[in-house]
């Protein structure tokens, strides 16, 4: 199981720490964490537990190790070359057709990017996607921000949000005056997941926008119940993050374009029709990470390969069912979301029972070499959150529960 001693994030710094061994030796001129005495209980995980990569955050999230080492590779020839040229619009040109073949794109959708990440999409969305006034599914930290911005914009109607309480999630509602639904695929700091479904009875012109950072890559969806379905590179698709990509059906390429044609005041930076015009063009409006583009396309490359977004998609799916398997036959762990069909295969949220901390589990756990367990803060709940985007084994999820368990019983 420990073929991959090496890509531990973290290297155990004690003395007594065999896991260093051979293969794990830190490399000169690598700065190696020192544990903090009495910051966590000295608790050593067996070698055998441990799982072949210790990153399981839900984003920034495990890069696979043969993505960086692609990097590495074409770093000379690639990395400080110019964006206008053709060697890194051709990795553009790549991604775009990749992510068409991902998503089975009907051939009149098209693959808009920009920079700035999905925080910065929807400030963007403010600008040139929503016309007067947008809807929104409010269950977590992150759909309830999209509606704030909404919110603040001036130039908007106040928005229609619609509530749910964390753990479960609400259903759009067909309202006049709504020119857009925005959903969320994924509530990253809840674990909900959502199925993208158009809204029974919505206006024909209305569009449909998810926010699907942490689904898109993991989860099954369909095109056409969405307009706009957008992401960031740093969770399923385990790249870095500061980029926004969003799949745009023909009617939202149409908002875009009438919205820039109109009178509003739009910033250049995030002007939406900026951005498709340099899409087009394999291109970005300004300078773009070239390392986020690499990695990112290099994902979508790995997921084709291995057969597409089914494959991908099965491997959150068994993640999930050793995740939750062993929670539900635990007597001190259980899921979090009581809807087993809204339980995330992407991002689950595990409940401990107030005997055991989480956070003094995590904290163990962490100087292991097994990082980002930890609930979402703001949630406030004696809880573990574990992503189990594609490129984590879900064999490792397995070695996660046991150490989980070995931690547990040491604390005890
Ligand atoms: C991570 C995340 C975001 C924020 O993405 P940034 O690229 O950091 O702006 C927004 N929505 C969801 C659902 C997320 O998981």
């Amino acid at each position: 199981m420990l073929s991959h001693v090496p890509d531990q994030p973290v290297q155990h710094s004690g003395a007594s720490s065999s896991r260093d061994g051979d293969a794990g030796a830190p490399s000169p001129g690598v700065r190696v964490p020192v544990r903090v005495p009495g910051s966590a209980p000295d608790i050593t995980i067996p070698l055998s537990l441990l799982p072949s990569d210790g990153r399981f955050g839900s984003g920034p999230s495990k890069v696979r190790p043969d993505a960086v080492d692609a990097l590495a590779a074409v770093a000379r020839s690639y990395m400080g070359t110019s964006h206008r040229q053709a060697g890194v619009r051709s990795i553009v040109g790549r991604l775009r057709a990749g992510l068409r073949s991902l998503f089975s794109l009907p051939d009149d959708y098209e693959i808009v990017l920009g920079n700035g990440g999905t925080t910065v999409f929807w400030d963007a969305a403010v600008f040139g996607l929503i016309e007067r006034k947008s809807q929104h599914l409010s269950f977590g930290e992150f759909s309830s921000k999209f509606a704030s911005a909404v919110a603040a914009a001036p130039h908007l109607d106040a928005p229609d949000v619609i509530d749910a309480p964390p753990g479960t999630h609400p259903l759009p509602a067909a309202r006049e005056g709504v020119d857009v639904y925005a959903l969320t695929h994924n509530e990253t700091s809840t674990g909900v997941m959502m199925d993208v479904r158009r809204p029974d009875g919505a206006a024909p012109e209305s569009l449909v926008a998810v926010d699907a950072t942490s689904g898109a890559g993991g989860l099954r969806v369909d095109p056409e119940e969405f307009d706009c379905y957008y992401f960031a590179p740093q969770k399923c698709f385990g790249a870095d993050g500061g980029l926004w990509v969003a799949l745009c059906s023909p009617a939202a390429v149409e908002r875009i374009e009438r919205i820039s044609a109109s009178d509003r005041w739009i910033p250049a930076s995030i002007d939406l029709k900026t951005a498709l015009d340099n899409s087009r063009l394999d291109q970005t409006y300004n300078t773009p990470a070239l390392a986020t583009l690499f990695l990112l396309a290099t994902q979508v490359d790995w997921m084709l390969e291995g057969g597409g977004l089914e494959f991908a998609a099965g491997r959150c799916d068994h993640s999930a069912e050793n995740l939750y398997g062993w929670a539900e036959a635990s007597s001190y762990a259980t899921p979090f979301v009581a809807k087993p069909d809204e339980r995330s295969r992407v991002v689950g949220t595990i409940d401990l029972d107030p005997a055991v901390d989480a956070g003094t589990v995590c904290q163990v756990l962490r100087a292991n070499g097994v990082v980002d367990t930890d609930s979402y803060r703001k949630l406030g709940r004696n809880q573990l959150r574990i992503a189990m985007f594609p490129a984590i084994e879900p064999e490792d999820i397995i070695a996660l529960t046991r150490c989980i368990d070995f931690v547990a019983d040491a604390l005890s």
